[in-house]
């Protein structure tokens, strides 16, 4: 079965080859014998290891390619072209709605992995670490502030029950939580990464309860 499939482009042979994922598992591909396009059976590049991507190809915008239609070798659908908009510019590829399948011209799975692996490293690198060390931080701030002011409430109540029976040790709580309701609202509004801003929300609604708890009474 699979030599019977043709290269979309030029009608080639393809030629078996292995990539490495990310992952270090073996991810397998066909190459045209003719064009050097690269057919996948399933939608891979953004797992494929970068380097072993260079060793079968070499990025090379593409601009001349002309507006054909292109056939799945596998199925015989008609191949989509992927959104332009969301790509490198001179970047084009196509996949199969229908099998997943997807073809990448010649220079063109070099040029986006090379592109994935710039945008990956950009999204996940240098600013997830300070900022989940400071959420952790936080967190830690605050599991010891609701302790402490816990521990405040009894404290303060025995101490102060003729004088205040109430307000002294709630207003100190209040303020506690006023504190740790800002360090939520910075998380939320300048965490870059989805899981910090969520943690700023989870603090944000943590305070929400307390407040609800302090002024309403447990
Ligand atoms: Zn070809
Ligand atoms: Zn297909």
């Amino acid at each position: 079965m699979e030599g019977e499939l043709k290269c979309p482009v030029c009608g080639g042979e393809f030629d078996g080859v292995t990539f490495r994922s990310r992952s270090g598992s073996s991810i397998y591909a066909k190459r045209c014998n003719q064009c050097s396009g690269f057919w996948f059976e399933r939608e891979p590049a953004s797992d494929l290891e970068l380097s072993s991507v260079l060793e079968q190809d070499s990025a090379s915008a593409n601009y001349s390619m002309k507006n054909t239609d292109l056939v799945c070798p596998q199925d015989q659908s008609l191949l989509e072209e992927v959104d332009s908009s969301e790509l490198p510019a001179g970047s084009r590829y196509w996949r199969c709605n229908d099998c997943d399948g997807s073809f990448y011209p010649k220079g063109q799975l070099a040029t986006l992995s090379e592109w994935r692996a710039k945008n990956s490293a950009h999204v996940s690198g240098g600013p997830l670490k300070p900022n989940v060390a400071i959420s952790s931080v936080l967190v830690v701030a605050l599991v010891g502030l609701v302790g402490a002011s816990a521990g405040k409430i009894s404290g303060f109540s025995a101490a102060t029950d003729q004088v205040l029976p109430t307000l002294g040790p709630s207003l100190g709580t209040l303020i506690l939580l006023a504190v740790t309701y800002v360090a939520g609202t910075i998380l939320a509004i300048l965490g870059r990464k989805v899981a910090v801003v969520a943690m700023g929300w989870g603090v944000i609604s943590i305070c929400l309860v307390g407040f609800f708890v302090v002024i309403f009474g447990p």
